[in-house]
């Protein structure tokens, strides 16, 4: 990914959005790859509650971004038959913005708040009920006489996304009966995904061409369209419009992307526990201290992918870079480091 297609927004990690990423946005639970225990769980738990005819229960979906979440309730939606409404956390600035999106909904709709961590207490305060009982509670004047009021609602399943679910206050977080965390996607998975989107886009390109953007997407099928959209453009211009493993590589090392596809801050972390803390164990909150980054967003959007690729290791005395995070580097390892590793990685077994 490119650095300038990164931004900080409110001190969490933010990549823009395509604005074409809606025509390529898997429609049914089949086209959506990957995330496959997720997957079995979920048509339970639809067929249950078509059998039942109610609404299926509200849903937590948390994970790094891109891997899913808004896809996977536009998916819910489509194949219970309903209606989604979007809205954000930020969006909802008071109680009667929320309100008024409960009132206006339709018995068996689909509620999707993306980044719901980011709700405010006092907008908390009116979903509670409304997820519990389906009802919403009004003030009626001000003062002595001031008396409240219930409002029945339609049942409605909330679907709640976000990414730092360690940022969630626990009343809410209990009110979700079901509760999922996405995973990265393994190569596989994302050269599916890339060869799907391919044919959707009348693309030509051969398995190892879409392998190739695979590798390179930080396990993230949002990174992997985008690139294949890239891909193709130079594919275009320079071959003849095929992509093959060849004109991937050519096409991504054009736009510097990593060959592992580690993004800026990726390296940033993984150098600085190298560099500053001689590999480590270094705490959480150092590590952010060090790097300016924010530790939940370190913890819950940079670490799953330096932790697939084996990078780091989370020990119970810290993170540790491993001689593969020295290496991706182009630097070698100290022969003291291996047999601390080695200790540190015996001493995490031992806690398991
Ligand atoms: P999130 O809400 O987690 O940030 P999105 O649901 O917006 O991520 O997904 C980003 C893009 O990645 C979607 O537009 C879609 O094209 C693609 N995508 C995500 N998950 C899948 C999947 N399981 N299978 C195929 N494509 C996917």
């Amino acid at each position: 990914m490119d650095e300038e297609e990164l931004r900080m927004m409110g001190g969490e990690y933010k990549p823009l959005q395509d604005e074409n990423e809606g025509s390529l946005r898997p429609r049914t639970l089949k086209e959506y790859l990957g995330q496959d225990n997720i997957k079995q769980t979920l048509s339970i738990y639809m067929q249950a509650a078509t059998l039942r005819r109610e609404p299926i229960d509200h849903m937590l979906l948390y994970g790094p971004p891109g891997l899913g979440k808004t896809t996977l309730a536009g998916v819910l939606a489509a194949e219970m038959g309903a209606q989604m409404r979007m809205t954000s956390g930020p969006a909802i600035e008071r109680p009667g913005d929320l309100a008024s999106i409960l009132t206006n909904l339709n018995q068996g709709d689909i509620l999707f708040v993306d980044e719901i961590h980011r709700l405010s207490k006092s907008v908390e305060e009116v979903l509670y009920p409304a997820m519990e009982d389906f009802a919403l509670d009004i003030m009626i004047g001000k003062g002595p006489s001031a008396r409240s009021i219930r409002l029945d609602l339609p049942k409605f399943t909330l679907v709640g996304a976000t990414t730092r679910v360690g940022m969630l206050s626990n009343p809410l977080r209990d009110r979700f009966g079901i509760v999922f965390r996405l995973e990265l996607y393994t190569q596989e998975q994302l050269k599916d995904i890339v060869m799907q989107s391919a044919s959707r886009l009348n693309v030509s390109i051969d398995e190892k061409g879409a392998l190739e953007i695979a590798r390179r997407s930080r396990g993230t099928p949002r990174i992997a369209n985008r690139m294949l959209k890239r891909v193709r453009d130079y594919a275009l211009v320079r071959a003849s419009g095929e992509i093959t493993e060849q004109v991937a590589r050519e096409g991504l090392d054009l736009l510097h992307v990593d060959k592992l596809g580690l993004d800026h801050i990726d390296r940033m972390v993984l150098r600085a526990m190298i560099e500053k803390f001689g590999g480590g164990p270094v705490g959480l909150d150092t590590l952010a201290a060090s790097t300016g980054e924010d530790a939940g967003t370190i913890e819950d959007v940079y670490e799953p992918y330096l932790l697939q690729l084996g990078f780091i290791m989370r020990t119970p005395r810290g993170r540790v870079a491993t001689k593969l995070g020295y290496e991706h580097l182009g630097l070698t390892m100290p022969k003291s480091r291996e047999t601390l590793n080695e200790q540190l990685r015996l001493e995490m077994e031992e806690n398991e």
